[in-house]
């Protein structure tokens, strides 16, 4: 198939596009680079050994993206182009509504006209709020704490209605757990800007010795050891994930979860680090971050069944390549 990649230079999209172009799909990339480097096409390309098309493009120009869908009659659409730091979301409320609705809207009208009938979307388990872990897709979405969090239940909201009216274009809504690692070859992987906000970027930071040490947010949580508990993910995992969405031929509105379905704690996730990587991260239990919430992982038995698709690495393997 011939696929429109947005944010395809971006952690996630980039390892999506290396699985895309393995398993023979062609591949254009459009992203601004905001959050991503045009060298990345390259490390792509090195990895792979295939052909794809970057152009810089934002994913909310609707003139530029019709111009590209006449030029290359895709097949589907794999939309990642969006801001993800939920306390700037907090700071920033209309950056964040402008630039995810916008891009979402914009492709959703372009794909219709342009008789794209695939349309998979980057979406969070942050839509199901404080919900009752292990989560499957019927649970009820809870309220979000930010507007990141808001800008994905809108945009869930949206693609949906727009294919109940459209019955041609067909929506696949995948909920992201908590991606981490990154590819074998080490050439791309996660890379934020200034101080992440998210835990293994953090812990991989403390090992390169950028900053000094982790702060946990809270051990008195109601978990195994008092610190949060989250189903992360491998990002190759996720990346496949699409690729089975992708070619599962589902018609209609379809979501799934993309995670592991067991939980790991945040002291669990530090001590794997450690003992595989055999290097120290020293840490300090510090107050809970506002709007964390205690568990969050998934029942995973909907993709399995659906698209033949599950993770295959454990908590080891996201740590060595992380
Ligand atoms: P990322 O920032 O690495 O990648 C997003 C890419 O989109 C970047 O390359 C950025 O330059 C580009 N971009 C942003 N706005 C754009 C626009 N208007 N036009 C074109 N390009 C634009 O983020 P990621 O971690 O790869 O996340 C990809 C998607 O998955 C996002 O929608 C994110 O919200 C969602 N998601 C991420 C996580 C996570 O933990 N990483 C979890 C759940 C959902
Ligand atoms: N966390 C932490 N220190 C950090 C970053 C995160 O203790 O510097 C904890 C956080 O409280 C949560 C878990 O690690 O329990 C995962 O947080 P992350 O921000 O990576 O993902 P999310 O909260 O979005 O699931």
């Amino acid at each position: 198939m011939k696929i429109l990649v947005t944010g395809g230079l971006g952690y996630i999209g980039s390892h999506t596009v290396v699985e895309l172009l393995e398993k023979g799909h062609e591949v254009v990339i459009i992203d601004n680079l905001y959050n991503s480097q045009k060298a990345t096409h390259d490390k792509i390309t090195a990895i792979t050994h295939k052909p794809s098309t970057f152009v810089k493009m934002d994913a909310t120009n609707y003139e530029g993206l019709k111009q590209l869908c006449k030029k290359h009659q895709f097949d589907g659409i794999i939309h990642f182009a969006g801001y993800k730091a939920v306390g700037e979301s907090v700071a920033k409320p209309l950056m964040y509504y402008y630039n995810n609705l916008l891009s979402t809207i914009t492709l959703a009208r372009v794909a219709i006209e342009e008789g794209i009938n695939k349309f998979i979307f980057s979406s969070s388990a942050t839509v199901y709020g404080d919900g009752v872990s292990p989560l499957n897709e019927e649970a009820p979405l809870m309220e979000r704490t930010n507007p990141y969090g808001e800008t994905k239940a809108m945009s869930e909201r949206i693609l949906t209605d727009v294919a109940k009216a459209n019955p041609t274009l067909n929506v696949i809504l995948l909920r992201y757990f908590n991606p981490v690692g990154a590819h074998k070859s080490g050439l791309i992987g996660e890379v934020p800007n200034g101080t992440p906000n998210n835990l293994m970027p953090y812990i991989t930071q403390v090992a390169k010795g950028l900053r000094d040490k982790l702060y946990i947010f809270g051990n008195d949580y109601p978990t195994i050891d008092g610190t949060g508990v989250r189903d992360y993910i491998h990002v190759v995992d996720l990346a496949k994930g699409h690729v089975a969405a992708l070619e599962a031929n589902k018609t209609g509105v379809n979501i799934y979860n993309l995670g592991t379905g067991k939980g790991t704690s945040v002291l669990e996730l530090v001590n794997a680090f450690m003992s595989v990587n055999k290097v120290n991260i020293p840490y300090e239990i510090t107050s809970r971050r506002a709007g964390d919430i205690a568990t969050c992982y998934a029942n995973v038995n909907k993709a399995k069944k659906e698209l033949k698709w599950e993770a295959k690495y454990n908590v080891e393997d996201m740590v060595k390549d992380a």
